[in-house]
């Protein structure tokens, strides 16, 4: 079991973790680099959390539009618990009456690499999180290259818009969350995970 379980308190706080299908957490690091992963969640509202590992969890936002390849376009974030490294790989069906009930796929994974600087200089994601501006390189199979989360506010729960830097990888014309709506994990849509449920 993690021995940061302190971290996770929200976490656990929020679920009735034995009776989800929800993962408890086991790992406490990924084996190489560090990953990102970005669920698409049909709860009371479609939206996409975007998972980064930092320090042995994830760190997360929802972003109900989805991330977009278009520089052009700043995307809603809004901060959410931390979730356990092992959560990067769920898949399924979270029941009703639970917290976050809907259909989970993911949607992209990858490793990332923490790309943030303060006036030339590198800061670890920590420092970049507490300061509201972070940038990564991702290196996932839909979203490539760099990205930034910016925090609009000051105070720690504030919004936080997610965009694409402007690089090769950067493309107006791609629209993954429309024309790639399956699971790389499994090449399930959030519609299959629905007519499975309802054959159960
Ligand atoms: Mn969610």
């Amino acid at each position: 079991m993690s021995k940061d379980k302190n971290k996770l308190k929200d976490y656990y706080d929020k679920r009735e973790i034995d009776e989800s299908p929800e993962p408890k957490a086991e790992m406490d690091i990924s084996e190489d680099e560090p990953i990102f992963v970005i669920q698409k969640h049909d709860s009371s509202n479609l939206h996409y959390d975007f998972r980064l590992e930092v320090d042995g969890v994830l760190k997360s936002w929802a972003i109900p539009k989805g991330p977009s390849t278009d520089p052009d376009d700043k995307r809603l974030a809004l901060p959410t618990e931390d979730h356990p490294l092992d959560y990067a790989n769920f898949e399924g069906v979270i029941p009703e009456d639970h917290y976050g009930a809907g259909e989970v796929i993911v949607w992209d994974m990858g490793p990332y690499q923490n790309t943030s600087k303060k006036e030339g200089t590198s800061l670890s994601m920590e420092e970049a999180i507490k300061k509201g501006h972070i940038t990564v390189n991702l290196k996932g199979k839909k979203l490539e290259g760099e990205y930034a989360l910016i925090r609009t506010g000051s105070e720690e729960d504030s919004r936080w818009l997610f965009m694409k830097m402007k690089d090769d990888k950067a493309d107006a014309r791609r629209n993954p969350v429309s024309t790639e709506p399956k699971s790389v994990i499994s090449g399930k849509t959030i519609e299959d995970l629905k007519k499975e449920d309802q054959n159960d």
